[in-house]
């Protein structure tokens, strides 16, 4: 088996320098200032291991190696390992599936403004939690209930880590141990984790269906209510559209039913726009405003989908609602941090300005972006992705449809433009297809675009000018890869 005899093996380990005399070279010096001497040290005694491991397994190929190897080599191979265990997990991508709300790219990206606040407060103490008036103990929430109040007609408001939370903690404060009343045409599943059944029941709060997936009438929830209903809660379908013969109850006629009662109406508005994007040409969405003033009690959102802010869950409504969500011990457990607020106080600022909304918040320039505008962008780039990608391969500008994404509006799409890669002999180019898009997503700044029929699809809706000329740059300067 072996291609080394045991004396050759000793010849080729007394080639293994020691520890100490590697670190001590002078070509060490810039790593060890760099990465600390403890984390070269590690990153050395790996490299060295690796080494030892192939000299002993006797492979030819391994042993070729291990006779080649000299200290440049070896220092190139720290080095490299050095900064992979250093570069950030966490890297900036460029968004170019068509989906504006990419929930696994990050959702809603923050204009400058937050970008400025979270600076400040990462690096400055602040009044998170103390009243400046009196100098005493505050309320995180006092930051921007105000605002949120002002800008959805709610009477009171209280904040948490993301909207699955505020709906868990929105049952767990005011259902538990007593019946929920929902359509059955609304228990959805919203990315995996998120289903209405379950979530109920981690709430303690028993799930009463009413009506079928189709349609469901007010008379079901009417025979649905006994003494241990707590709620009638609405769910807005988010990632999947019924249609043809249907019916659904709204919140208008839900709210008399409920009051009558005496019992409260609660709607998971998921998005939860605050502005009618009717207004742009973009599909209309129920407002949070709209929801409040239809007789919801209480309203939960996302703030980080139409919104365009942080990651964060509003719940807004009736006062002593909210009072008795904010006194739930599970609220303490699910609170955001000044991070989130900082970001997402000077999101709210914008809505005070609606005439500049399109320029100055990132989502929505993103979602009214005119196609012209995008074709423009795609003529850009074309040359420089031509030229970054092998001749097997063959680049045109094409319109095409973006989403708005995050579960809002699933059927709707917006025109847009894009760069669409085939296979230059007209072949269907499956496996190429695929080598292509790990190329694309392995760069530096990796390019995130989507397969779809027979083709690579690179939409640039979400490419405003920075990055495109930071794309453009990155295809340039790429090696072509055959
Ligand atoms: C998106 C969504 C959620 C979950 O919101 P997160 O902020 O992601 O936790 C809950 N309900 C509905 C209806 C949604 O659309």
């Amino acid at each position: 088996m072996s291609d080394v005899s045991s004396s050759e093996l000793r010849a080729l380990m007394a080639r293994v320098p020691s520890v100490d005399k590697v670190l001590a070279s002078e070509e060490f010096v810039p790593l060890i200032g760099a990465y600390g001497r403890t984390q070269v040290l590690n990153a050395l005694r790996d490299a060295l291991d690796a080494w030892r491991i192939s000299a002993q397994s006797g492979d030819a190929a391994a042993n070729l190696a291990v006779r080649a190897l000299d200290a440049a080599q070896l220092h190139a191979t720290v080095a490299a390992a050095l900064l992979a265990r250093n570069a950030s997990r966490l890297r900036s991508v460029f968004n170019l599936t068509g989906t504006v709300l990419h929930t696994n790219l990050g959702r809603a990206l923050l204009p400058d403004e937050s970008v400025r606040a979270v600076m400040t407060a990462l690096t400055q103490p602040a009044n998170l939690e103390f009243d400046l008036a009196t100098g005493t103990r505050g309320d995180r929430d006092d930051l921007i209930d105000d605002l949120i109040c002002e800008l959805t007609g709610a009477e009171a408001a209280t904040i948490v880590n993301n909207n699955a939370a505020a709906v868990l903690l929105t049952l767990s404060a005011l259902a538990a141990k007593k019946e929920v009343v929902v359509s059955r045409g609304e228990l959805v599943e919203i990315g995996g984790a998120f289903r209405i059944p379950d979530i109920m029941s981690r709430a303690g709060a028993k799930l009463c269906e009413v009506g079928t997936t189709n349609r469901t009438h007010l008379k079901d929830y009417e025979q649905a209510i006994n003494a241990r209903t707590a709620l009638l809660m609405k769910v807005h379908a988010s990632n999947y559209a019924i249609s043809g013969f249907t019916k659904e109850v709204g919140i208008e006629e839900i709210a008399p039913l409920a009051h009558a009662r005496g019992l409260a109406v609660a709607v998971d508005l998921g998005s939860g726009t605050l502005v009618d994007l009717g207004e742009w040409g973009l599909p209309r969405e129920p407002t949070v405003r709209e929801t409040v003033a239809a007789g919801a009690d209480l309203v939960t959102f996302s703030g980080d989908k139409l919104l365009g802010g942080p990651q964060a869950g509003l719940i807004v409504g009736r006062r002593d609602l909210i009072a008795k969500i904010k006194k739930h011990p599970l609220k303490r457990a699910l609170r955001v941090g000044k991070l989130t607020l900082a970001a997402l106080e000077p999101v709210l600022q914008l809505y005070r300005v609606p005439e500049k909304l399109t320029e100055r918040l990132t989502t929505l320039r993103l979602l009214t972006r005119p196609a012209k505008d995008i074709h423009d962008a795609a003529q850009r780039v074309l040359p420089a992705l031509q030229q970054a990608i092998d001749a097997r391969y063959t680049v045109a500008a094409e319109p095409m449809f973006s989403q708005i994404g995050s579960g809002a509006l699933p059927v709707d799409v917006l025109p847009s433009y894009g760069l669409v890669v085939r296979m230059t002999d007209g072949k269907r180019g499956g496996r190429h297809l695929l080598a292509l898009e790990k190329q694309l997503r392995e760069m530096a700044r990796p390019v995130i675009g989507r397969i779809a029929d027979d083709a690579l699809r690179l939409d640039l809706r979400c490419l405003e000018a920075a990055d495109e000329a930071q794309l453009i740059a990155q295809l340039i300067a790429q090696p072509k890869s055959n």
